[in-house]
């Protein structure tokens, strides 16, 4: 496994690379859900390219920027087990070196859900995004679908930039009782941690009266709160939303595939899941 420390190094390591280049963006303090992206880039190309870089330009002032996980030696004894080709790690004044300047700015998919409660955020993914796009230049780029609104982004991205490689989505990893693998776990008090498998609960309900006939997103809406509300660490819902699964606007009545997804502050952190109806 090489680990690559500078923008210009991984340059010049692409341009001896073959064609065909699969890529895993992450920030790091890796998971099972990170290990899957990049075993299934393994897969699907001769060359498999990881990064792990905290962007701050994707988080806001009041954001976790300077607490987030971080630990690059446990890491990369992690990729070493998946056998993981290249891990690039930039220098974040590499990244974004004095009278930086420039933005990639995606409208409309970007205002609503997470867009909404974290001005800038998607602005700061799609930037870095593109940047390492550039640098790695990749074929194919792996992203989880955890992160149901990057995902859509992304693509909005790479179609409207006419960018030239192919966005995966592989499906959510979750621990054994359902809560989806977040680096941001790692805040959870066990209380918390007990307590954080509602979201979980919570979409299966809805999949579960959807299939049980029910179409009204208020009244699915209604039983997901409920069911949220009676754990007393679930201390605030930002949203809950059934929506479009492409264009993320909000529905009435269900329409597959609907994208069921919900924001939900327990303890430190305010965790994300979602499932598509389809
Ligand atoms: P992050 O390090 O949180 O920025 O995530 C890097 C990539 O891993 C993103 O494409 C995420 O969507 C993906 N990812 C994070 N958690 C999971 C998970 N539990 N299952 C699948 N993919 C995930």
């Amino acid at each position: 496994m090489k680990v690559i420390k500078t923008i210009a190094a991984m340059k010049r390591t692409r341009l001896k690379l073959p064609k065909l280049v699969g890529f895993v963006p992450t920030m790091g303090y890796l998971h099972e859900g990170h290990l899957e992206l990049i075993r299934r880039a393994k897969a699907e190309n001769p060359w498999t390219v990881a990064s792990i870089f905290v962007n701050p330009r994707q988080f806001g002032p009041q954001e976790d920027y300077t607490s987030y996980p971080r630990n690059i030696p446990r890491d990369l004894a992690m990729l070493e087990t998946v056998k993981t080709d290249i891990v690039f790690i930039p220098p974040t004044a590499e990244m974004y070196p004095p009278r930086y300047n420039t933005w990639v700015d995606i409208e409309k998919v970007t205002e609503r859900l997470e867009g909404s409660i974290r001005p800038g955020h998607f602005r700061g993914v799609a930037t870095v995004c593109t940047k390492l796009f550039n640098i790695v230049q990749p074929t194919k780029a792996y992203f989880g679908q955890k992160d149901a609104q990057q995902v859509i982004v992304i693509k909005r991205m790479v179609t409207d930039l006419n960018m030239n490689l192919e966005i995966i989505v592989a499906p959510t990893v979750r621990e054994p009782d359902g809560l989806a693998m977040s680096s941001r776990n790692t805040y959870l008090k066990p209380d918390e941690r007990q307590t954080a498998v509602v979201l979980y609960r919570a979409l299966k309900l809805a999949q579960k009266l959807w299939s049980q006939g029910e179409q009204d997103v208020h009244r699915i809406r209604q039983a997901m709160t409920e069911m949220i509300k009676q754990e007393p660490l679930a201390e605030e819902i930002t949203y809950i939303s059934i929506a479009d699964a492409k264009t993320l606007e909000e529905l009435h009545k269900i329409e597959p595939p609907a994208l069921v997804s919900l924001a939900v502050k327990i303890g430190r952190p305010r965790l994300i899941d979602n499932i598509i109806l389809e």
